[in-house]
Formats: structure tokens, sequence, C-alpha cells
């Protein structure tokens, strides 16, 4: 059997294998991406990608591709409602547009675009970036020791395998994950609740949408509840049908029991709201609804991400942006622990940081289900619904390595209109000036370490010059004007003060005034960042 070497493997190449890959490879990570499938998804699947992700996509340069790839697919902004059929009665609107109400939390929109459109992106990026992706490849086994881990990948056109020896595993490998099985990790959390369907279809509803724009309509009518999404010619669609009444009113949640043609068209027509309306169903996919998370995100050198940690109902548009997250924070994490910047305490900051933000995600995408689609599951005992925004920037991410402050009381969310820039917290939007040009303080993170340094400050740039890792020095009103003159309240940083963001763009420590020596305050500072002994 041949060897390959990698620092990295991922094991599955969907959207949140692929975005590991990306966010690795810039920052010069090589790895080796293994999926079963011979190519980027087929089946629609996700298409709400929030502001949080696409600020993580902007970080590496890749925004602007994604936002056009998104407008081939779909008109964007539309709305988010609830009706009893297409054609008939709007019952309720969530948004009237997508990004309504959150335009100056961040530098990044909400956009609409499916998996078939985006991961094409990101395996491209990959390419670019020298990220091996290997298609119709599947991980057969898993064994780590002490100084990394072997698997073998078998090739599922050939049946030939090949040994693969990387220092660390991610494992992308979705709701199913073989490998967080193999590793034993049971899960938490409702179990699963319906036996679903989505059911793909051509007809021209161009006539029934009329003149609105519309991302996500939810459908609640006498015989079934589910949602539609409809691709930007209004000539083919998909149904998803979580439950069916009977003319008892007696509902069923086992939809995936028939899934024949006639029965489709049926639930199409119903749906719609167009009782003669030529249909014709292109494929019909049986999933199920559920709402768990992993007892533990990693075990040892593999570090499980997505769909393999958490699943959650789509209700929200949360699962795949969360599992784009958890890449995000992992792929700094191993780039510093490889390079030998951090101590490899870093890693188990993965589990402590993303685990809360993984079941607290699941709870939000859970009671928006059991409220909008299937009360009978029970209102008690549902974690009260925070908006949005505040799932999507809102959330905070703690662990040993981050400062947090005396008095604060480790809240795991706050409202992003009111941010505190609190350590564990995302470092928030700032329109700002640099050098004439307008841009946002987010795009100064991405990188590396960043220091904000306050107005009057003296001492932070000559501070971080000193360290053995590079922290960019940023002093406010030199390097960035913030013409609403709202910095020094916004990062809680007074003249003398400064806050250390994570390559992720998270605030990890901060001082409101001048310590007593800059040079030994950062230095502690980020030693604690970096997990370093
Ligand atoms: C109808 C619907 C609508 C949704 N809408 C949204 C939305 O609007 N926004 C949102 O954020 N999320 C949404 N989601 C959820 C989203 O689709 C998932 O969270 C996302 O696809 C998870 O990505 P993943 O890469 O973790 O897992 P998956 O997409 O399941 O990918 C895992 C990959 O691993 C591969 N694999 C498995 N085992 C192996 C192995 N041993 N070797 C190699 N490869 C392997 C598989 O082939 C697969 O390609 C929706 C889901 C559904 C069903």
């Amino acid at each position: 059997m041949s060897e390959v070497e990698t620092p990295v493997l991922i094991v599955g190449g969907s959207l949140v294998g692929l975005s590991a890959g990306v966010f690795l490879g810039a920052r010069g990570v090589p790895c080796l991406v293994a999926e079963r499938h011979p190519g980027t998804a087929i089946h629609p699947r996700a298409a709400l990608v929030n502001q949080r992700t696409m600020e993580t996509y902007r970080a590496i340069g890749l925004e602007q591709a994604i936002e056009e790839a998104a407008a081939r697919e779909f008109v964007q902004n539309g709305a988010i409602l609830s009706v009893e059929s297409l054609a008939g009665k709007e019952l309720d609107y969530y948004f009237r547009n997508i990004n309504e109400g959150v335009e100056a939390l961040s530098p990044s929109k909400r956009i609409f675009i499916t998996q078939i459109g985006l991961e094409p992106v990101l395996l491209a990026e990959a390419k670019r970036l020298g990220v091996d992706v290997q298609h119709s490849r599947e991980v057969v086994s898993l064994e780590q020791d002490a100084d990394g881990v072997t698997a073998v990948v078998r090739s599922r056109d050939s049946g030939d395998e090949q040994r693969v020896r990387a220092r660390y595993v991610i494992g992308a490998d979705g709701p199913r994950s073989p490998t967080r099985e193999r590793l034993g990790i049971g899960t938490l959390g409702h179990g699963s609740f319906s036996d679903s369907i989505t059911i793909y279809f051509r007809a021209d509803v161009m006539p029934l949408l009329g003149d609105r724009n519309l991302s996500v309509i939810y459908v609640f009518n006498p015989n079934l509840v589910g949602f539609f999404r409809f691709s930007i010619d209004g000539q083919a669609g998909f149904l998803v049908v979580n439950a069916t009444i009977d003319q008892y009113g007696n509902r069923s949640v086992a939809v995936g029991e028939d899934m024949s043609e006639e029965t489709c068209i049926e639930y199409c027509r119903l749906a719609l709201g167009a009782p003669d309306l030529p249909i014709e169903i292109e494929n019909v996919q049986r999933w199920s609804s559920m709402a768990d998370w992993a007892e533990r995100f990693s075990e040892g050198r593999v570090l499980l991400a997505g769909d393999s940690v958490h699943v959650m109902p789509p209700t929200g548009g949360f699962g795949g942006n969360t599992g784009v997250q958890d890449a995000y924070d992992l792929a700094w994490k191993l780039a510093a622990v490889l390079d030998g910047t951090a101590g490899p305490g870093l890693l188990d900051t993965y589990d402590t940081e993303r685990r809360p933000v993984g079941s607290f995600t699941v709870e939000q995408a859970y009671t928006r289900y059991v409220l909008r689609l299937d009360p009978s599951l029970g209102k008690e005992n549902l974690m009260p619904i925070v908006d949005e925004a505040t799932v999507e920037l809102g959330y905070r991410q703690l662990s040993d390595s981050v400062q947090v402050e005396d008095g604060d009381e480790r809240a795991l969310w706050e409202d992003p209109r009111e941010p505190t820039a609190r350590p564990g917290m995302r470092a928030p939007h700032l329109p700002v000036d640099r050098n004439g040009t307008s841009s946002s303080l987010l795009d100064l993170f991405g990188d590396g370490f960043v220091l904000l340094a306050g107005e009057g400050s003296s001492g932070w740039e000559e501070a971080a010059g000193r360290l053995d890792v590079p922290v960019t020095t940023y002093r406010a009103g030199t390097d960035f004007r913030d013409d609403s003159g709202r910095f020094a309240e916004l990062y809680g940083v007074g003249d003398g003060g400064a806050t250390l963001v994570r390559p992720d763009g998270f605030v990890t420590w901060r001082t409101q005034g001048r310590p007593e020596s800059e040079g030994e305050a950062l230095a502690d500072a980020l030693a604690a960042a970096l997990a370093r002994e």
C-alpha cells in the first residue's frame, strides 16, 4: 500500500470540509481532503449564508466570488414568510428581506446560494491554494497514536487503498459521521422527530409568485407542513415536507414512508395551491429532522466539525453556517499549533469554545421548528428564541485561553446591536477610514493577531515588536480613523489601552487603561491566547 504524509487530513469534502480546506490553505497549511462522492453537491440543501459566514469568506478574499455565484442562482435579499399555499393566503412575514435590520452589523450581507452554487467556488479556491482535494475517495479506517493519525483511504473507482499519515484529522463527514462513530462519541439533544422528504420538481410557478421576491416560503396548510424554495427563473424548486395531516386532522411525521411520484405531485400541488399545475418530479430525498450535538467535538488529534457534531432542522438556516464557523475556528488553531507558535493545548479550546455554540444553535433551530412547524412536540422546556442576528453574530467563544474580565458573568451570547467587545466575543464591525479609503475594522483581522490601541497610547507597537509572534498594531486616530468617534466606547479601550484580536476576529484580551508595562501585559495575553506552557 502506498503512503503519503500531510499535516491535516480532512474527511469529507462537502460544505464544511471544503471550507476547512480553503481556510487552512489560506493560512498556508497544506492539507488533503478525501471526499466519497465524485464531485461537489448535487442537491441544493443549505442556501442562507449568514453574515458571520460571509465575514469568514471575506477574510480570505472569497466574498465577491461567492456573491457573484449567488446572483446567478437567486434574486438576492428576498423575504421569508409563511403561507397557506403559494397561491393562497399569506400568514406571516418573518423577514421582509433577509438583510432587514442587520445592514449595520457587518460589512458582509446575508446571501442566498445553494450548496450546488457554493461548493464549486470553494473547490476552485481550494485548488488555487494548493489543497489536495480527492474525490471518489473514502476514508475507511483511522488510528491515532502520540504523534499523528494513520488513515486508510480507498478509491471508490478502483478499490485501491492508500495509507495517509497526518498530524491532525478534521472529521467533516456529515450527520452520520463515521469518524465520530469510530471515536465512540455519543450525541445529546432531541433526537429525530420527523422522517422528512425533499421533493425536487419542475413547474412554472412564476404566475403564482407574481412580483414577490421570496427566499423561503413556509407552508402551513390543512394537508401538510413544510417549506419551498424556487430557482431564479421560477421554473423549478423544491418542497420539503416535514409532516402531513389527514382528513381527520391526524398528523404524521412518517412522510418518508410514501415517496411515490403520485403522492409527491399531490404534495406539490397542495402546497402551491394549484390543483392542476403540470409538475415533473426530478428527485426525492428522504432525511431525518434531528436536533443533536456531540458529547465532545474532538478526541486527541481528531477534530470534528459541521454536521458531524451538530445536526439541526433547517428552521433558521443555521446548520451549514455553524459548520463553516467551526472550520474557521479550527483553521487558525491548527495553523498555530502546526507552526509551533501555539501549544498543543490550543486545540483543546476548540471543543470548549465551539460545543456550547453548537448546542445553543441546535436549540435555537429546534425551538423555531417546534413553534413554526410542529407545536405537538411540546412547547415546554424550549430554549427561548433569541433573534437570528444574535445566533449568527452574537455567540461567544470562551475557554481558558480567553482572558475574561473581573465581574464578567460569562454570558454565552449577546445582541450584536449592542456589542460589548468583551473577551470571547466577535470583535464588532465599525466603519473606518484608512488612508482615505472606507472600510470596516473587520478588514484588519484574519491574517494573524491584531492589537487595536487607544488613541493616546504610545508603547504598544514597540511592545508588539518585541514578541516572537507577529502582532500587528493599529492605533486609533492614526492607523484608522473612525468618524463616528465610537471606537473607544465600542471596544472598551481608553486612551492608553488596547484590545487583542485573534486571527479569527474574536477578542481574546483587552485593557481599558495603560498597564504598568505594555510589554509584559501583551506577552502574558498572547501566551494565554496561544495556550503556551
Ligand atoms: C433541506 C435543507 C435545507 C437546509 N438549509 C440550510 C440553510 O439555509 N443554511 C444552512 O446553514 N444550513 C442549511 N441546511 C443544513 C446544511 O445542509 C448542512 O448543515 C451542511 O450540508 C453540513 O455540511 P457538512 O459538510 O458538515 O456535512 P455534509 O454536507 O453531510 O457532508 C459530509 C460529506 O462527507 C462525506 N463523507 C462521509 N463519510 C466519508 C468518508 N468516510 N470518507 C470520505 N468522505 C466521507 C460525504 O460524502 C459528504 O459529502 C439545510 C439542510 C437541508 C436538508
